[in-house]
Order: structure tokens, then sequence, then C-alpha cells
């Protein structure tokens, strides 16, 4: 074995013996360690310095107790987590996650993946994450205010618009944002906007910040289309899941000539093939929070609601796919999805979510040679927009929807571009992961290089 096969080997060793059973974490440092080994043969001194070891390691965890109380006025108990992963680049940057599946190695995978992320946006963020097996599904607004004000009462001590500056993810939206910033405010005595972002326009968030993840994977998935002469003008596009990411991407699918046949939640999906009716949609997610079966019953048309199989199975059953686009969860798609969508004839998968696709979907995503997008770069656009919604707030300032849009395009373009090139340069043209992989993994050991041992 080469020295960097034996140094990537004992990186994901240590990875596995440091942190014993957290499986999303090992697939989630494995996929990115694997792709590294070309880098560590052209540069030796990223293992001199022991980066590999240190850049799996977070920086700090912080674990805490969450006690709050319902409406019926019995005590509730939730675990909170934070991970500072890496700071090299800047305050540590990453969303919160209100879900019932969360566990410590949840929150470390997605912060792994985030320091890359941030790092491919160009903007000065390093990468964090947390979060709660809080479930805000079924509860009401007030003890969703409780469990919020509690969690950031632990929370606060250990964040700040210099040190870290969480937001959304799933579970965490304009609401709970909402009610953390109140409490964080209150604890302080300081207006500091800048330390959460995903805020309200109304009070310090910026405009297309609850779009800009959506739209941005769409707008790599079109950057991907567009190598090989074909756009999303036409496409029939499936998108799964029904919260933020997935009505915003299919807005902009929408918004580029796509019609959208189906989008999902955990208790079913539609096959909708006339497309999505966004405003009805919209209304039932965002307003009503409601289910994927309200939008069917009001719907009406031809629209049908399917409680077993999964949304990827339109692909096979219904006349075909061009695009899917994964925005629901992790390790949604595997490789019998992927059957389906090769035999629906899809040409593109672009992951709006964090990791949906498992290894093997990866794997025969390439070998079949559909554009793969791993979401570590096509759902990029929603920190790239928090870092813009952070330096509105530094300079007490709001800018328009579209010259904050405009800044998103420009940036999911460059965010393609260097994936690509990257990916060329390294001998695997059209090879999305390892482009995404290497050209943020140099970024943040070149700056870990130039802060020394810390
Ligand atoms: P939301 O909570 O708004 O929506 C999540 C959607 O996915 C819901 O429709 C939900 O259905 C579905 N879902 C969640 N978990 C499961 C599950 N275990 N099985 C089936 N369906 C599930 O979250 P977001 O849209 O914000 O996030 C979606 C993905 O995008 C996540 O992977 C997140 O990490 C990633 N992401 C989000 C960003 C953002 O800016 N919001 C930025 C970058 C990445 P149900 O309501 O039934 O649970």
């Amino acid at each position: 074995m080469s020295s960097a096969a034996s140094s990537v080997s004992a990186a994901y060793d240590t990875v596995l013996r440091r942190n014993p059973g957290e499986l999303e974490f090992h697939q989630a440092a494995k996929e990115v360690l694997d792709s590294l080994m070309p880098v560590v043969e052209r540069h030796p001194e990223y293992l001199d310095a022991g980066i590999l070891e240190r850049i799996c390691e977070p920086e700090r965890q912080i674990i805490f107790r969450v006690t709050w109380m319902d409406d019926a006025g019995r005590v509730q108990l939730n675990r909170g987590f934070r991970v500072q992963y890496n700071s090299v680049l800047g305050p540590y940057k990453g969303g919160l996650r209100f879900h019932p599946s969360v566990r410590l190695g949840t929150i470390k995978f997605l912060g792994f993946e985030q320091i890359f992320k941030n790092a491919l946006t160009g903007l000065p963020i390093g990468g964090g994450k947390g979060g709660s097996d809080f479930d805000p599904k079924g509860k009401s607004d007030a003890e969703v205010m409780r469990f919020c004000q509690s969690f950031m009462t632990e929370l606060h001590r250990h964040i700040g618009a210099e040190t870290d500056v969480p937001a959304g993810d799933i579970g965490v939206g304009g609401r709970e944002i909402g009610y953390l910033f109140g409490q964080y405010k209150r604890l302080h005595n300081r207006y500091e906007s800048g330390v959460l972002t995903g805020k309200s326009p109304a009070w310090g968030g910026s405009l297309a910040r609850t779009e800009a993840t959506g739209y941005g994977t769409v707008i790599f998935a079109q950057q991907m289309l567009k190598t090989k002469n074909r756009s999303l003008d036409g496409a029939r596009v499936i998108v799964s899941g029904s919260g933020n990411v997935a009505i915003y991407a299919t807005e902009k699918a929408q918004q580029l000539g796509a019609t959208v046949v189906g989008l999902s939640d955990s208790s079913g999906y539609v096959y909708d093939p006339d497309g999505i009716d966004l405003e009805l949609i919209k209304q039932i997610k965002e307003i009503e929070r409601g289910r994927i079966s309200d939008y069917v019953a009001r719907r009406g048309g031809r629209a049908e609601l399917r409680t077993s199989g999964k949304v990827w199975d339109i692909a096979r059953e219904e006349g075909g796919a061009d695009v899917a686009l994964p925005c629901a969860t992790q390790n949604e798609l595997d490789e019998n999805d992927v059957r389906s969508l090769l035999d629906g004839g899809c040409a593109a998968v672009a992951e709006g979510a964090n990791m949906p696709c498992t290894p093997e979907a990866v794997e025969l995503l390439h070998q079949n040679g559909v554009l793969f997008a791993p979401g570590k770069a096509a759902n990029a656009g929603g920190v790239a927009t928090s870092a813009l919604e952070m330096q509105q707030n530094a300079s007490r300032d709001t800018w328009t929807f579209d010259y904050t849009a405009d800044r998103l395009e420009q940036i999911m373009v460059n965010v393609h571009e260097q994936c690509a090139q990257t990916a060329e340069e390294y001998g695997k043209p059209g090879d999305y992961v390892l482009g995404a992989n290497i050209a943020g993994f140099t970024k943040v050991a070149d700056a870990m290089l130039a802060l020394g041992v810390i």
C-alpha cells in the first residue's frame, strides 16, 4: 500500500475507533476520505501536518439537556447538540435540525459535510451543525416556543456572530428561528442580528434565503445538464420531500420550464402528471403545516396519492423522468431507486438534501453515466445565502430580492465550475463527487497549514 493509501486508511480507522456506532458519520467520512487519495499523493505536506485526522475531529462537541413544559403541564426532556467542527475559514456555520432521529452521529455527519460545502461557496465561513431529538410535528406553537427558549438558554453561551452562527434545517424554519432569536436577545440584552440566519426579512433576515437551497440545487442541475447540451426546459422532474428545499426546488424547476410530477413526505407521495400546483403545496406545507394527502384531496384532477413505494417509482411506472432531486433526508435513494430512474431515462440527479443517495446508489449512477451532484455542492446555495445574510447584518443593510438571487446564482455557477474543473484536473471529468471533495478539502487544508498546529 502506498503511503497516501495507508494514511487515508489510518484516518478512517481512527474515525471508526473514536466514533463507535455513528454510521452516518462513518459513511460521510469514508466518502470524503476515499476521494482524497490523489490529493495527498500530490501534497505530502498535508500528511506531515496530520490534516486528515485533524479534519475528521470536531474542534468542540456540546451536548446538553433540554427540559420544557408541554401544554398539559407535563415535564418533557430532549437532548440538544452543537458540533463546532472547523473554524479555519470563519465562524462555525450550519443549521439546527429538530427531528426525533437526531443523534450525535447525525450532527457529526452533517457538520463534517458542512466544512467542505462552506469552503466551496468561497465565503468566509467555517463548518458546524446542531439540533435536537425534539419533534416539532404535532406540537402547538406555544410548545415549540417553550422548547426553543429552553434550547437557547443553554446554546446561547456557545454562539455569536463572530463565533458560531446557526440556521435552520429539517424541522427548523422561520417560526423556530424567531423563537430562538427572541430568547438569545432576551438573554444578552443586545440586538445581535448576525447570531442566527434564516430570520424573517421583517426583522433582519435576507430576502431569497427561504428560496436559496432549492433554487441553488436547480441552478446546479441546470449547469450540469448544459455540459451535455440539455436543459430543464420541457424536462419531467421528480422531487422528494415537500419541505423548504423541495418546495423551492420545485418553484425554480418550474420557472425554468420543467414539469415537476412528484413530491413526497414521510407518509407517502403524490404523482401529479399535470405538474405540482405550487401555491397549493405552499399553503398546505408552509402555512397549515399539513400533509401531502391534504394536497391530493384538494388538488383534484389527475393527482394521485400513493402510500406504498417511493416517489422514485414514478420514473419506472409513469412514463419516465429526466431529472431527480432528492430533497428530504439522508439515505432516501438507494440502488433499487436508481434502477427505477434508469428505466425512466433519468439524465441527472442533484442532491438538495444532505447525503440522500446511498454509496451504492451513487456508484450505480456513475456506472451508468448519469450526471450526479453531491449535496455538499448542489445544496450549498442555502448556506451561501446565509453568509449573504450575515454580510447584510454586519453592514446594517438590506438587499433586494433580485440582487441577492443574482449573487446566489453567480455563487452556484462558481461552485459548479470549481467542481468540474477540479474533477478534470484530477483526471476524472464529470465526477462531481471527486471535484467537490477535493476542491473543498484543499481550501480548508491550506488554511489549516497556514494557521499552524491549533
Ligand atoms: P423540512 O423540515 O422543511 O422538510 C423536510 C422534508 O423531508 C419534509 O417533507 C419531511 O416529511 C421529509 N422528511 C424528513 N425526514 C424524513 C424521513 N426520515 N423520511 C421521509 N421523509 C422525510 O427540511 P428542509 O427542506 O430544510 O431540509 C431537507 C434536506 O435538505 C435535509 O437533508 C437538510 O439537511 C437539507 N438542507 C437544507 C437546507 C436549508 O436551507 N433548509 C440547506 C442545505 C441542506 P415530513 O414532514 O413528513 O417529516
